[in-house]
C-alpha cells in the first residue's frame, strides 16, 4: 500500500499534476427564482474559479459546482445568506483523484498475460497500441485511418469496421471533452466487442453486412494527455492563440451550427469558449471534413459524461425538429434496453429541454446537415463521482451503453434513408 502511495505521489511529482487538495463539490438546488438570481451572480464571479460540473439551468434543476479550496468558505457564506440550500457531493477532490492515480498502476500487471484491462484508464499511447492491435487481429473487418491532426499534432486515429467497400456508414465518437474519461474507455471497449462479435451476434453481423462503423475514441487527443498529465479537470482543446493567456476552446461549442449563441461564452477563459469562429479548432475541422468527403454518414453518435442522458437535436434552438417522434421514440427504446442491464436510469430527450440550450453542438451540426440518426449519450453517473468514475464502473459503464447503442444502431440499419 506504501509503495503505491509513493509511486503515486512520485507520478503527481513528474507530472507536475495539478492538485485538487480539499476542493469540493457542491449540489445545489435552487427553489425559487431570486435562488436561480444569486446562483446567476456567482457564476459570473470569474475570480472564485468555480468550475460547472454541471451548470445553472432552471429552478427545480440540480447544480454541480467545484470551489477551491481557498475560496470555499466564501461561497459557503453567499448561499448561505442568500439561504440557497446546498449539500456536499464530493468532500475533497483530491481523495477521489490519489485513488484515481493509485489504481492506474494495477492494469499493467494484469496486462501481463497479454490481453488488455478494459477496466481501466489509460493513456493515449496506450490506446493507440490497443486500436492498432484490434485492427492486426482482425484484419478482415478492422482497419485504422488518420482522419487528422490535432492542434499539438497528435494523429485523430479512427477505426473503421467494414466487411468491404465504401457502404453507408455509422459514425461514434467520444472524448471531445478531455476530463469525461468513462466515454473513451467506453468507446475502446466497444471496438472490441463490435469486432469480436461480427461473425458471431446475428443482429451486428447483419449490420456490417449493411453498413459500416467508423469509431474515434479520442476526439480531443492533446486535452485528453493533458488530462492525463497535468490538469485532471481539463475539458477543452489545446489550442493558442498568440498574445492570450488562456488556452483552448470548447471543442462541443465549435460546430457550424447556432454558432456563438446561448449556452456558449465568448469569453476565452471559460470551460465553454466557443472559439474564434465555427471550426477553428482542428479536431472539429477534421471530422467535419471527414463526414463531408465521405458523404454517405446515416448516424452521427457521440459519448460524453456525467449525467446518465440520452439526447438529440436541438440544442441551439428549443423547437422540436422534423423528426422528433422518431428520434424520441428510438431514443427511449434505446435507454430502455440500457436500463435492463444494471438498472441504470436514464432520461431521454431533445438537449434543450433534458440539459440546457447550448448552441455549436456536433448533433446539431451532424442533424441539419442531413444526419437524421444524431444522438448523444451523457454516460454514468449523475453525480456521485461525476468525472472522477471509479475504474470498477467502467466495463458495466460500457456493458449497458453497447445495450443502448445497438439498439439504435439497429434501427438505423432497417430503415435506410
Ligand atoms: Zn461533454
Amino acid at each position: 500500500m506504501r509503495s503505491i502511495l509513493f509511486f503515486g505521489v512520485l507520478i503527481g511529482y513528474i507530472y507536475c499534476q495539478e492538485t485538487f487538495v480539499g476542493d469540493q463539490v457542491l449540489e445545489i438546488i435552487p427553489t425559487n427564482e431570486e435562488q436561480v438570481k444569486n446562483l446567476r451572480l456567482l457564476e459570473t464571479e470569474a475570480h472564485l474559479q468555480l468550475d460547472f460540473w454541471k451548470p445553472l439551468t432552471t429552478l427545480g434543476e440540480k447544480v454541480h459546482v467545484r470551489i477551491p479550496f481557498f475560496r470555499l468558505q466564501a461561497v459557503k457564506i453567499f448561499l448561505e445568506y442568500h439561504e440557497i440550500p446546498y449539500s456536499i457531493m464530493i468532500e475533497d477532490v483530491q481523495v477521489l483523484l490519489d485513488k484515481e492515480n493509485e489504481e492506474m498502476f494495477f492494469p499493467r500487471k494484469r496486462e501481463s498475460s497479454g490481453s488488455f484491462n478494459f477496466g481501466a484508464y489509460h493513456t493515449l499511447e496506450e490506446i493507440f497500441q490497443e486500436m492498432d492491435s484490434l485492427a492486426e487481429q482482425y484484419p478482415a473487418l478492422v482497419s485504422k485511418l488518420q482522419i487528422g491532426y490535432s492542434f499539438e499534432n497528435r494523429p485523430m486515429n479512427v477505426l473503421k469496421f467494414s466487411t468491404g467497400g465504401n457502404k453507408p456508414a455509422i459514425w461514434l465518437d467520444a472524448g471531445i471533452h478531455a476530463r469525461e474519461w468513462v466515454t473513451q474507455a467506453t468507446a475502446l471497449w466497444t471496438a472490441n466487442q463490435i469486432a469480436s462479435d461480427y461473425g458471431k451476434d446475428p443482429s451486428i453481423t447483419a449490420l456490417l453486412d449493411k453498413m459500416d462503423i467508423f469509431l474515434l475514441p479520442v476526439t480531443n487527443p492533446d486535452g485528453y494527455v493533458f488530462s492525463y498529465t497535468t490538469n485532471r479537470m481539463w475539458r477543452k482543446t489545446r489550442s493558442k492563440v498568440p498574445g492570450n493567456i488562456c488556452v483552448g476552446v470548447d471543442p462541443n461549442r465549435n460546430w457550424d451550427a447556432g454558432f456563438g449563441g446561448p449556452g456558449a461564452s465568448d469569453n476565452r477563459c471559460s470551460d465553454s469558449y466557443h472559439g474564434p469562429s465555427a471550426n477553428s479548432e482542428v479536431e472539429v475541422k477534421s471530422i467535419v471534413d471527414f463526414i463531408k468527403n465521405h458523404g454517405n454518414i446515416k448516424a452521427f453518435i457521440t459519448l460524453h459524461s456525467y449525467s446518465q442522458l440520452l439526447m438529440f437535436p436541438y440544442g441551439y434552438k428549443c423547437t422540436r425538429t422534423a423528426d422528433y417522434d422518431e428520434l424520441n421514440g428510438v431514443a427511449q427504446k434505446a435507454a430502455e434496453s440500457l436500463t435492463s442491464l444494471y438498472g441504470t436510469k436514464y432520461k431521454v430527450g431533445p438537449i434543450c429541454s433534458v440539459i440546457y440550450q447550448a448552441s455549436g453542438g456536433s448533433i446539431d451540426w451532424s442533424y441539419d446537415y442531413g444526419i437524421k440518426y444524431s444522438f448523444a449519450f451523457e454516460l454514468r453517473d449523475t453525480g456521485r463521482y461525476g468525472f472522477l468514475l471509479p475504474t470498477n464502473q467502467i466495463v458495466p459503464t460500457a456493458e449497458e451503453t453497447w445495450k443502448g447503442l445497438k439498439t439504435i444502431m439497429e434501427h438505423v440499419r432497417d430503415h435506410p434513408y
